[in-house]
Formats: C-alpha cells, structure tokens, sequence
C-alpha cells in the first residue's frame, strides 16, 4: 500500500502569517489544506511563509481567509498582485485533508449506515485517492504541478 502524502504526516507551522490560531502548529492527524504555488522572482513581504517549491500548509479556516482575501478587499490582509496570481493557481492544487477525529467520526457512521442496511452499494473516485497515496494530477505533487513547475511569477 502507498503512503500518505509526507505533507500530511509532518509536524509543521501555519504558513499564513495572519494566522490567529491558539496553536500555529499542525500536527499530525489535525484538519489541514496542502497547497502549491511557484517560486516568485522577486522575494517580497508576502503574508504567506511559503516554503521551498512554492508548497505552503494552513489551517483550513487561514487558507479560506486567504483565499478569499484574493476575490475581495480585505483590512487585514494585503495581497501583492503576485501572490495573489500564487493563491490564485495554488488553489487548482489544494489538497484538503480532515482531522483523524473527523474521519474516526465519518467511519462509525459509515458503520452504523451499512449495519442497518440490507444491501450496499458504494460509488467512490476522485477525494479519496491523495489521501491514501495514490499519486494525481492537480495536487501538490501531481503531474501537471509537477510540468507546470517552471511557471514564474513577478518578472
Ligand atoms: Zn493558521
């Protein structure tokens, strides 16, 4: 069997420099958003620690903050015209992954769905293969980010 994403097993920090969390650190098995831009030219103050390749990881409610700091104005966040082109294509790559809480809860109720069932029938695709290692397209590592690495940003 594959292994999960390194990102989702690593201890890291919340990459959004805003972020008002108690803890800023993600550990493993919390709720997490991988994402991953491009390297910009020119190194600038961004609101997001983005780390090598681009890669950055949030806590889901700092990266929907951010991201919807590029589609309105926003007091506290102020976006350069080149990160906001980051967030904007990082987005295509986001990789949403649930607390281990959140997924225990989702499977005893998955379970107490099919003991109550007489017949099942399960329809499953794309969402579930990242997070059990099976290698993709658009995400962090996928083989189009991975193509698309050249892209740059800030001229
Ligand atoms: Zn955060």
């Amino acid at each position: 069997m594959a292994t999960p994403s390194r990102q989702a097993m690593d201890n890291v920090e919340c990459c959004f420099k805003n972020c008002q969390k108690t803890s800023k650190v993600l550990k493993p098995g919390d709720a997490r958003v991988n994402i991953r831009a491009f390297e910009p030219k020119t190194k600038q103050a961004m609101v997001v620690n983005w780390k090598e390749g681009g890669a950055a990881t949030f806590h889901p409610s700092c990266w929907a903050e951010l991201y919807k700091a590029t589609k309105t104005s926003s007091p506290s966040i102020s976006l350069s015209d080149v990160e906001r082109s980051m967030i904007l294509d990082a987005n295509k790559t986001a990789e949403y992954h649930d607390s281990d809480a959140a997924i225990s809860q989702a499977a005893e109720n998955i379970v107490r769905i099919l003991r109550q069932s007489r017949y099942c029938i399960a329809f499953t695709g794309a969402g579930i293969s990242t997070a059990a290692g099976i290698g993709d397209f658009r995400g962090i590592d996928g083989k189009w980010t991975e193509r698309d690495k050249v892209k740059n940003y800030g001229a």
